[in-house]
This record gives structure tokens, C-alpha cells and sequence, in this order.
């Protein structure tokens, strides 16, 4: 899954998981987790994910390599690759494996639209639920499971636009990288998250 920040990876990743029954692997679930659980992965993460920066390669690189050993009946990337160094990794444990990826779905949404779905965007800190607070109050709790909801640090305003330049200059290359392999399917992000399930699930049928 591939896009901008807040253009509904997670969200659709998640979907995605729940109909194919293949596991949603978010390198951004799993370095938050580390930073959690503070360990040296986590300590050395920290401070790069609140300044909306990416974490080096080799770091993130490793963590995938390792979760897809326990993937061998498929999987759903969310958040990885996010560099064309990233890619040619993935490329070539891939090739080793001899899994090779059905297909790259990029989620297009407008620049404003994910600036806005950012700022409003609330977390579940028990099951990892997203909620947007146009439609579900920030005091939550999550009618999920009934946690608690909170911002992401990286989702306040400079860090958002931070994260975005940072696509825009490290990530939008992995599309081209993509693009040329003829696996890239551009979907619209636009709509309730209903709507662009639709729209996905049409392309990796
Ligand atoms: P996400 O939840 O995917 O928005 O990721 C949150 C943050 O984790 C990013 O802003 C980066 O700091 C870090 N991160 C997640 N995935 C990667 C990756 N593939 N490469 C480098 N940093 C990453």
C-alpha cells in the first residue's frame, strides 16, 4: 500500500487483511511497538518519528526482512517501501524467496484532504483502530474495544508537513520504481473508506 501520509493505508490495509486473511505488516505499527517497549530499535526510532523523518534503511530493511520469514502465505506492506533503496531490498529478498508481489496499490488523495484527515485523524492506544473526529468525538472511547483514543505525536501541523515533504521527495520515486515493473495500480483515495475498498479490492482481484 502506497500514498501520502493520511491517505488511508492503514485504513485500507486493515480491510484488506480482514478479507483476504493475509497479515497487514505496517513498519510504522512496528516501530511504534519498539518504541513502546523501548528497545534499542525503539530508542534509536524515537526521536526520528516525531520529527516526521524516516528511520535509515538498514534499520527498517531488517525488522521487514525478519516478519516476512513468518509471512510465507502472503502479506499486505503498509508504509514499506518508503525509499527506492527500500524497494530494491524488498526486491531482492523478495526475488530469494520467490514471492513476488500481485500488486503496489497508490492511494491518491489532495494535498488539503490529507492535511485535514491528519489533523483529525485519533488512534486507538488498545487495538490500533483509526478514527477521523468529523465523524467520532476526540474523547472517544474507541467503539471497538472501548481503549482510549489519542493524536499521534507526528500528526500535529509542522510534523504533517514535514511527513509530507519527505514523500514527496523520498517516496514518490518508489512509484516510478513501481510503475515501471507495470505492478502500480492508482487508485482514488477520495470517499468513505467503503468506497475505496471497492475501488482496491477491484484491482487485486
Ligand atoms: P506511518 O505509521 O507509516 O505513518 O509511519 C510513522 C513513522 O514511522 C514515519 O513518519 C517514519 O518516521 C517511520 N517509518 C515508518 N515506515 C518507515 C519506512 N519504511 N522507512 C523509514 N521510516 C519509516
Amino acid at each position: 500500500m502506497m500514498g501520502a501520509p493520511g491517505a488511508g493505508k492503514g485504513t485500507q490495509a486493515k480491510l484488506l487483511e480482514e478479507r483476504f486473511k493475509v497479515p497487514h505488516i505496517s513498519t510504522g505499527d512496528m516501530l511504534r511497538e519498539a518504541v513502546q517497549a523501548d528497545t534499542p530499535l525503539g530508542r534509536e526510532a524515537a526521536q526520528i518519528i516525531q520529527q516526521g523523518l524516516l528511520v535509515p534503511d538498514d534499520l527498517v530493511i531488517r525488522i521487514v526482512d525478519e516478519r516476512l520469514q513468518k509471512a510465507a502465505g502472503g502479506f499486505i506492506l503498509d508504509g514499506f517501501p518508503r525509499t527506492v533503496a527500500q524497494a530494491e531490498a524488498l526486491d531482492e529478498l523478495l526475488t530469494r524467496r520467490q514471492q513476488p508481489l500481485n500488486a503496489v496499490i497508490e492511494i491518491a488523495v489532495p494535498r488539503d484532504e490529507v492535511v485535514l484527515r491528519l489533523s483529525r485523524r485519533r488512534v486507538c492506544r488498545s487495538c490500533g483502530t483509526m478514527f477521523n473526529t468529523a465523524f467520532q468525538p476526540p474523547e472517544g472511547p474507541c467503539d471497538r474495544c472501548g481503549g482510549e483514543l489519542y493524536q499521534r505525536e507526528d500528526d500535529r501541523e509542522d510534523t504533517v508537513r514535514r511527513r509530507l515533504e519527505v514523500f514527496r521527495q523520498e517516496t514518490a520515486p518508489v512509484l516510478a520504481h513501481y510503475k515501471k515493473k507495470g505492478l502500480l495500480r492508482r487508485v482514488s483515495g477520495t470517499g468513505s473508506p467503503a468506497d475505496v475498498f471497492g475501488r482496491i479490492a477491484t484491482e487485486v482481484q
